[in-house]
């Protein structure tokens, strides 16, 4: 079975996106940990965050995906921007503690200027801080498109980053389809090579989640603008061929396409349309 689902919104809580997932097809989903552009987050309902665990166990959901806010830098070049970073990280992963299954995904961050040996060490040197021992959930890094400074554009600065932390062999990654493209992996022609270097580089036992977005832009734009599925210089049979494929297919996917509920639940209704069981 196709395990996927959309970006929901966290405002109506936990259990809220447990049944609007369920309603439009899905079988997974993911959510902003807090307000994604500033921070700020609500208080915690430790009862609402049970109901949902019991929702999808109850549903057979497969894991769902916390999503960082943008803001999390943890290689910015000021100090107390970093510290938000690791204060926010620590957070979240309380909270997801009372979801057991959940992930946790975050952007690696933005350089700037420091160059991207600077930022592969403190985003683990972040990391290490935060993950201690006791920390179940899984926590992953999100392939970049490259727009500015980001790390992450390239397979090898992911695995530079989990060479570099000694927590590096608990994390994993999600692949996001659009960022990938943008960084210039042709998916379109060329998926089983893409895949082949991701094993080779990072290790597909490593990759854990997709997030599954077609592109505004041709690949090596380095532009990070999404698109709806089959709408982008993607399209439609390639996201078929992604889906399918021997080593995709098993995993969650999760759409970040600019859509509404309406759309996301015709996108995933579309998607496994043409999942081969
Ligand atoms: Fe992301
Ligand atoms: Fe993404
Ligand atoms: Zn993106």
């Amino acid at each position: 079975m196709l395990h996927i689902g959309c970006h929901l919104s966290c405002a109506s809580g936990y259990l809220a996106m447990g049944r609007q997932a369920a309603a439009i097809g899905a079988d997974t989903f993911q959510f902003f940990t807090r307000n994604p552009r500033g921070g700020s987050v609500k208080a915690f309902d430790a009862q609402d965050a049970a109901a949902l665990t019991a929702f999808l166990n109850e549903h057979g959901f497969a894991p769902v995906l916390a999503h960082a806010p943008y803001t999390l830098n943890a290689c910015a070049a000021d100090a107390s921007i970093r510290e938000f970073a690791e204060r926010t990280m620590r957070e979240d992963l309380e909270r997801l503690a009372h979801i057991p299954g959940a992930m946790l995904n975050f952007h690696p961050g933005s350089h700037v200027k420091q160059g991207a040996e600077t930022g592969i060490r403190l985003i683990a040197q972040m990391l290490d801080t935060v993950l201690t021992p006791d920390i179940q959930t899984p926590v992953l890094l999100e392939t970049m498109a490259g727009k500015g400074s980001e790390v992450g554009r390239s397979f090898e600065e992911l695995r530079a980053v989990m060479d570099t932390a000694a927590c590096g062999g608990r994390l994993g990654v999600c692949l996001d389809t659009c960022h990938v493209f943008d960084a210039g992996y042709d998916i379109v022609n060329a998926l089983d090579d893409v895949l082949g270097e991701f094993d080779r580089v990072i290790g597909l036992e490593r990759l854990r989640a997709i997030h599954i977005n077609d592109s505004k832009n041709p690949s090596g734009s380095r532009k990070d603008r999404h698109e709806k599925i089959g709408q982008g210089h993607i399209g439609l049979d390639a996201m078929v061929r992604i889906i399918n494929h021997p080593a995709l297919r098993n995993l969650p996917f999760y759409l970040e396409t600019p859509n509404e509920i309406d759309g996301y639940a015709q996108e995933i209704a579309l998607l496994r349309s043409r999942y081969t069981e």
